[in-house]
């Protein structure tokens, strides 16, 4: 029998896909970093890929596959990878999987680290063009005989536009372009990214999927939705293999093993326990941000509210057909002349902090902070403006969230 609720297959994933030993519900953790085997042979099979056992756990370990085959089969994909952090995901990722010569495409609007990754990439020779992916026809404009790859968020950080997902996916699958998507805001109960037909999920366990704050960890997913066999740039070591697992076979030997960003067991221990009860989290923290951004907007004080479930949002009614809810991030723009230091200064409840997707409500301004380094003339190109503000909504109870920010507008 097959069983289709996302929270159902979660939490019996470890058990029925990782099947532990003696009846156990969760796969046992450890963290033995060397694996010992009684006939040399075997070692040497595992080696040369004749055997899938383990030999070092930076490379692999029967705790990490577990997390891996659990977010795997969230996704539908062929096989995921973990990695010690979003970062670590995404840079790996690229790193293993382009060269010199190649272009690609990036979103205008990512995440600042990934932003400032773009440079460093440039660096290498690998040329990136940075365009409004809200707008089909840019990304067609951008396409090269060298593109490789679109890379892009599914709803982006902070001014929260939602590129034009499907249409996207059309054109990678006409151009043969792989297609990245950062599906760190809307995890596999909001978004099916196998509808847009995305190539690879890459992002971070640290937020919505692990959700309380206590651990970093990031994950690439291959869709299976991808032909490798297109792809100018596999190891002519890795084709002995099935071609759809050589994408990911080439992250994993020229990434995650060369490279070494690798996800700790005990992370990956942690990143299991929260993920558990994440459409849970997600559901009240999607019903809370839609209240919370419907309370603003209408705030004498508040002078814009960026949110996709409002219906002033340009890609509102896109948001609705990608998503199964709105997902928790949302900013605003206080009146002109107002003190938004003043104003974070006087919440209570909500912490002043970076990160997102955490159980408690948190809020920072964005130009000073996480896309200061950024530059005045990218901001204003992102969108962001001076006083922005960026909510990552919690989990708590939405009168308290909503008293929180009624006092602190209050003495403005
Ligand atoms: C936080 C974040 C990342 C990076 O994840 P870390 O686990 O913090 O390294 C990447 N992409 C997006 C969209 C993020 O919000």
């Amino acid at each position: 029998m097959e069983f289709k609720g996302f929270t159902t297959r979660l939490v019996h994933a470890d058990r029925l896909i990782n099947q532990p030993q003696d009846g156990a519900v969760h796969q046992a953790t450890s963290n033995s970093v060397l694996f010992e085997y009684q006939r040399v042979e075997d070692l040497v099979d595992v080696f040369q890929g004749r055997n899938n056992g383990h030999a070092y756990s930076r490379q692999s370990s029967a705790s990490i596959n577990a997390l891996q085959n659990m977010l795997s089969q969230l996704e539908g994909g062929v096989g995921a990878l973990t990695f010690a952090t979003g970062m670590a995901a995404i840079t790996t990722t690229m790193l293993a999987l382009f060269k010199q010569g190649d272009h690609l495409i990036f979103s205008q609007f990512l995440f600042g680290n990934t932003n400032s990754f773009a440079h460093t990439l440039r660096g290498l020779g690998i040329d990136v063009t940075l365009v409004d992916t809200t707008n089909l026809a840019n990304v067609e404009a951008a396409i090269q005989p060298n593109t490789r790859a679109v890379y892009l968020e599914t709803i982006a950080n902070p001014v929260t536009q939602v590129p034009d997902l499907k249409g996207i996916g059309k054109l990678c699958e006409k151009h043969g372009l792989l297609y990245l998507v950062d599906n760190t805001m809307t995890p596999a109960n909001l978004f099916d990214a196998k509808s847009v037909k995305a190539s690879m999920l890459v992002g971070s366990l640290t937020k919505y999927i692990a959700g309380h704050g206590h651990v970093l960890g990031g994950a690439v997913v291959d869709t299976g939705l991808f032909d490798w066999q297109t792809f100018p740039n596999i190891n002519e070591s890795y084709k002995s293999q099935p071609a759809h697992m050589w994408g990911l076979l080439q992250v994993k030997k020229k990434g995650l093993r060369d490279m070494g960003g690798c996800l700790t067991p005990d992370s990956a221990h942690l990143i299991s326990i929260g993920m558990e009860t994440l459409a849970l989290r997600m559901d009240k923290i999607c019903k809370n941000a839609l209240t919370l951004a419907t309370y603003l907007a209408s705030h004498a004080k508040v002078e814009k509210v960026y949110y996709p479930g409002l219906s002033d949002h340009p890609q509102h009614h896109l948001a609705g057909d990608l998503f199964a809810q709105y997902g928790g991030i949302l900013s605003l723009d206080l009146k002109e002349g107002t003190d938004c230091f003043a104003f974070l200064n006087d919440l209570k409840l909500v912490l002043n902090a970076t990160h997102l997707g955490d159980t408690r409500t948190l809020a920072i301004p964005v130009a000073h902070t996480i896309y200061f380094e950024m530059g005045a003339e990218q901001r204003a190109k992102a969108g962001i403006s001076d006083n922005m503000i960026r909510l990552s909504v919690g989990i708590e109870d939405i009168d308290d969230i909503i008293a929180d920010f009624e006092q602190a507008l209050d003495k403005l």
